[in-house]
C-alpha cells in the first residue's frame, strides 16, 4: 500500500491533545460515503482508517484507492489488508471519474494498493483513471500516489504519459528502517523512481511523504531531505506514525508540534517548494494547497 498508516491505537503514553480529532458525521461526510458505496469504490481514507476523514470529507476531499482493497505487500506500518488481490476491474476508472464528477471535486487524489501480481503493476488502470477524469472534469487537477512498480520504468512512464498534475511516491521512512518497516521496498528504488519521473516528465512536480515515530533520528531525516532534493522533489509531507494494531510496527514516540515545525523549517531551507508537516499530516492532507503552492512558485519563475 502506498499511503501512510493511519489508525489510532492505545499506546503506552496517553494520546496527546494535538492528535485528538472530532468524530466524523457531517452532512457532507455522509453524502460522500453514500456516493462511494453506490459506486462500489474504495478510499484510502477508510481503508487506512485515517484520522482526518471527518475534516477531509466534510470539505469534499477524498483519496480514491484503485486496483482493489487487498495489497500484495505487507508493510509493517500499514493498516490495509494484504493477501491475494481481486481480479482487475477495467470499469473502475469510469466509476472513479463519475464519483469525481458527482462530488464536484476540483482536486482528486488517486492511489492504489501494490499490485505486484500484475505485469504492468496496475499502471494502465492509473492512466485510464486520469484520462477518464479529464474527459468528464477537464479542470479537475489529478494527483497520483503510486507504488514503486518494482523499480520498472515502463509502468512509471505509462502513468506520466497520462499527464497527472502531481506525481507522488512515498519514501515513508529513513533507509535504516526500510528492512523493518517496508521489507518489499528499497530506499534506492524510491529515489530512482522520483529521479526518473523528473527526467522523463520535468513539467510534472514530484512529491513524497515521510512518517516519523518509527525510530528514526533527526539527522537521518535531514539526510533523507537532502537526498530528495538531489532528485528534484519539490513537495514534502511529514506526519506522525500511528500504530494500526499490536501486530504492526511499534510506534517509538510522539513528535511534538514544535518538532514538526523544526523539520519543516529545515526542509524549506533545503529548497522544497512546499512542506506540510504536523501530527495529522498525511500524503493527501491539504493536497490541493500543496499543488497551489507549487504552481505559484513555478509561475513566479517564468
Ligand atoms: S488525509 Fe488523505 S487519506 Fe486522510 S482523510 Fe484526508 S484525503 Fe483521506
Amino acid at each position: 500500500m502506498v499511503e501512510a498508516p493511519l489508525q489510532f491505537i492505545t499506546p503506552r503514553e496517553p494520546k496527546p491533545e494535538w492528535l485528538k480529532v472530532r468524530a466524523p458525521g457531517s452532512e457532507n461526510y455522509l453524502r460522500l460515503r453514500s456516493i462511494m458505496r453506490d459506486l462500489k469504490l474504495n478510499t484510502v481514507c477508510e481503508d487506512a482508517r485515517c484520522p482526518n476523514i471527518g475534516e477531509c470529507w466534510h470539505h469534499g476531499t477524498a483519496t480514491f484507492m484503485i486496483l482493489g482493497d487487498i495489497c500484495t505487500r505487507a508493510c509493517a506500518y500499514c493498516a490495509v489488508a494484504h493477501g491475494k488481490p481481486q481480479a482487475l476491474d477495467i470499469r473502475e476508472p469510469e466509476r472513479v471519474a463519475e464519483a469525481v464528477e458527482k462530488m464536484g471535486l476540483t482536486y482528486a487524489v488517486i492511489t492504489s494498493v501494490d499490485r505486484d501480481d500484475l505485469k504492468d503493476g496496475g499502471s494502465g488502470i492509473f492512466a485510464d483513471t486520469i484520462r477518464a477524469i479529464r474527459r468528464r472534469m477537464p479542470d479537475t487537477r489529478v494527483e497520483v500516489l503510486i507504488p514503486d512498480f518494482k523499480g520498472e520504468e515502463a509502468p512509471l512512464q505509462t502513468v506520466l504519459d497520462a499527464q497527472p498534475d502531481v506525481l507522488n511516491h512515498n519514501t515513508e521512512t529513513v533507509p535504516r528502517l526500510y528492512r523493518m518497516a517496508r521489507s518489499g521496498g528499497k530506499y534506492s528504488r524510491t529515489l530512482e523512481l522520483l529521479d526518473r519521473s523528473r527526467t522523463y516528465a520535468p513539467a510534472i512536480p514530484t512529491k513524497t511523504g515521510l512518517m516519523v515515530g518509527l525510530g528514526e533520528e533527526r539527522h537521518e531525516l535531514l539526510e533523507v531531505f537532502a537526498d530528495l532534493r538531489r532528485v528534484g522533489v519539490s513537495i514534502l509531507t511529514i506526519g506522525q506514525y500511528l500504530r494500526p494494531s499490536a501486530d504492526h510496527a511499534v510506534m517509538t514516540r510522539y513528535y511534538h508540534p514544535d518538532e514538526f515545525a523544526d523539520l519543516k523549517r529545515e526542509a524549506l531551507s533545503m529548497g522544497f517548494v512546499h512542506v506540510e508537516a504536523g501530527p495529522l499530516v498525511r500524503s493527501s492532507y491539504h493536497a490541493h494547497k500543496q499543488a497551489d503552492a507549487y504552481e505559484t512558485h513555478a509561475a513566479a519563475r517564468v
